[in-house]
């Protein structure tokens, strides 16, 4: 059967956003991030030892909107953006839903994920700012990958530190960092001292983003020419994904889309900040998206918006960063293995935690084999094998459209594809075999 011509809206290089988007300008009650030693409200000077100036800055602007450098959007061409939004009709046929399923896609880039968007700003800024060596932690390797190849660009050596579990499971990630030129540890590690206590601790562990966290924190505190880059939760990490909601709402424009439903994955909810946030400060500000729902999708696993605690807490699991406003699970809280790894982190977003609470998004969550078996669909109609944190954002997509049929409604769902799946085969392997374990952590 033939696909319509418009199944694809594609914008050119020039119509990359000149600014990001601050959800911080429009979220009402945010609060700011704590001190742990004083308890009083985080200066700027005390994320000084692993930040750069401007980061730090982006992380407590309340400006509208921020300047994208002109070299930024240069580079941002060569992650293949902008990212083309795409018409699932395959899906829609297959589900015989009266829906209409777009979604936006990140996994395009060479990096295979949206991390670049944020990599390569964070890289940029941090090497105007004279720094050599960039530490970071990485569950999947998606981050790790993005910041390790970005680095190039700007002459930056860069450490990372791959949660053990997903370093065993995925080696072919060690390589590809490797290749790109970065130094990698499997954490927790015998590099630093947070990783030889933990291993003295829990022999067996398989580690945790938390901790790969603490490592990568230690090493850029210890020298004033190391800084530490994080791959999301942060508020100037939203910022820089932007980009994709951004994009997203021009393509939208040029479609006549107007979406019921926007639907992304959470792990620490920078690609759904990034693709959601733009639209949601429309509709604080009652400029449009009056009706359209946002809706995260997180791991059973790792459950912090349905089922954490909206409060202070560590970033890490060293309770080496300052103290976050967010849902959690708890900084101590060690998620079941699942091949979603970038999913598997105790806490969200303090503006993705701050909209949840004030009844901006709604959340759900579910297990690994039901969102195998979303990916494993996708890629029979659709020919794209998603990353596994990008199956949930599907499989959010594909109840919606379900739903929408059970009620015989024209819902029209956009949802972000934020990578795809390549070297997350192993997953696929054991979805098909019949061997992939259930990840939820009441079982
Ligand atoms: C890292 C990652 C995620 C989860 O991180 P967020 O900050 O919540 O976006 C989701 N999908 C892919 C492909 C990733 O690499």
């Amino acid at each position: 059967m033939a696909i319509p011509k418009d199944a694809r809206i594609n914008l050119s290089p020039e119509d990359i956003p000149k600014r990001w988007y601050n959800l911080a300008a429009d979220i009402p009650d945010l609060k700011p991030p704590l001190n742990p030693g004083t308890g009083e409200v985080a200066k700027p000077s005390d994320f000084e030892p692993i930040f750069c100036k401007e980061i730090i800055r982006q992380e407590g602007s309340t400006e509208r909107y921020i300047d994208i450098p002109e070299e930024v959007r240069d580079n941002l061409i060569y992650l293949n953006r902008p990212a083309p939004l795409q018409r699932a009709y395959r899906l829609e046929r297959y589900l015989k839903t009266p829906a209409k399923i777009y979604f936006k896609r990140e996994d395009m880039s060479p990096l295979g994920s949206h991390k670049g968007n944020t990599a390569l700003a964070q890289a940029y800024y941090n090497a105007e700012a004279g720094i050599h060596t960039l530490t970071t932690e990485t569950g999947a390797g998606q981050w790790g990958t993005a910041l390790a190849m970005v680095s190039n660009l700007y002459d930056l050596d860069t450490t990372v530190f791959m949660v053990k579990g997903s370093y065993m499971a995925k080696p072919l990630r060690k390589t590809i960092i490797n290749t790109y030129g970065a130094k990698i540890y499997a954490s927790p590690s015998e590099y630093t001292e947070f990783g030889r206590k933990i291993l003295k601790e829990h022999p067996e562990t398989t580690g945790s983003l938390g901790i790969a966290i603490s490592e990568a924190c230690e090493l850029a505190a210890k020298d004033p020419g190391t800084n530490y880059s994080l791959g999301s939760v942060l508020n100037h990490v939203m910022l820089h994904q932007t980009v994709i909601g951004l994009e997203t709402m021009q393509q939208m424009e040029i479609g006549e889309i107007e979406p019921d439903y926007v639907v992304a994955c959470t792990g620490g909810g920078s690609n759904f900040g990034g693709m959601c946030f733009p639209m949601m400060g429309k509709k604080i500000r009652g400029e449009g998206f009056k009706e359209t729902q946002f809706v995260a999708v997180e791991p059973k696993a790792a459950p912090s918006l349905t089922e954490g605690q909206f409060k202070y807490d560590f970033g890490d699991t060293g309770g080496f960063t300052p103290l976050l406003m967010m849902y959690t699970l708890g900084s101590e809280f060690i998620p079941n293995e699942i091949h979603a790894g970038g999913l598997r982190y105790h806490g969200m977003s303090p503006l993705v935690s701050a909209a949840y609470n004030t009844g901006l998004l709604s959340a759900r969550s579910y297990d690994q084999t039901q969102t195998f078996e979303a990916g494993l669909l996708f890629a029979r109609t659709e020919g794209i094998i998603p990353a596994p944190e990008s199956c949930h954002a599907l499989k959010g997509a594909i109840d919606l459209a379900l739903d929408a049929k059970a009620k015989n409604e024209e819902k029209t769902i956009v949802f972000c594809l934020s990578g795809h799946g390549l070297l997350d085969l192993y997953g696929y392997e054991q979805y098909m075999d019949g061997t992939l374990p259930s990840s939820d952590i009441h079982q």
